[in-house]
């Protein structure tokens, strides 16, 4: 697979008109500081001493939980830009710094797409990669193309068996990323506003 099939805060960011994940984070996180809704607005930081977050996939989206034991708060996370900004509560537990994020590797990863692309599903037709993601439904009811750390490609595939799946038919594709957003992406990952950031160093 020459490209991450799953959903990341890139294609949220490119759909809302942002030309990269940290950008979008800091337009929302200011917006959100500034009406009293957090404490702190992302300021483009990372806490090189947090641990890592790991990322996980919810419904071929890659997210992270926030730490934060006193937060729920859930994220949509992004390869390029591995960093964890939770929108709920502003980061408050470290002072508006973000997280790390660590992702499987490339190789891991097309082993899990490979795997739960499997699973069948259905979702709206018509709408945005990340919405499309969002309103999946499994067809198989527990059989969602979901992964948390930990669980190994044969979990995943005796899951599949488990609920009658093991010769599934090849459920329903996301939308591809718009060609407009591939240029943007290149343009996402050249960003001297990011790049200026603690993440390069
Ligand atoms: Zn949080």
């Amino acid at each position: 697979m020459a490209e991450d099939y799953f959903v990341t805060g890139l294609d949220l960011a490119l759909e809302r008109g942002s030309p990269s994940y940290s950008h979008w984070v800091k337009k929302v996180s200011t917006a959100n500081a500034g009406r009293g809704l957090v404490q702190f607005a992302w300021n483009g930081m990372i806490d090189k001493d947090a641990d890592p977050v790991l990322a996980w996939i919810d419904f071929e989206r890659w997210v992270c939980s926030c730490p934060d034991p006193n937060c729920d708060g859930l994220e949509l996370v992004c390869l390029e830009e591995p960093f964890f900004f939770c929108l709920s509560c502003g980061n408050f537990a470290i002072d508006g710094l973000a997280y790390p994020v660590e992702f499987p590797s490339q190789v891991e990863r097309e082993q899990l797409y490979s795997e739960l692309l499997k699973r069948p599903v259905r979702r709206p037709p018509g709408v945005p990669r990340s919405r499309a993601a969002f309103l999946t439904k499994s067809v198989v009811p527990g059989l969602s193309r979901s992964w948390v750390p930990g669980e190994s490609i044969d979990d995943l595939k005796a899951q599949r068996r488990a609920a009658g799946q093991g010769n599934a038919q090849p459920g329903g594709q996301l939308p591809p990323r718009p060609k407009s957003q591939l240029r943007s992406r290149r343009l996402a990952q050249g960003d001297r506003d990011f790049s200026d950031g603690e993440l390069s160093s």
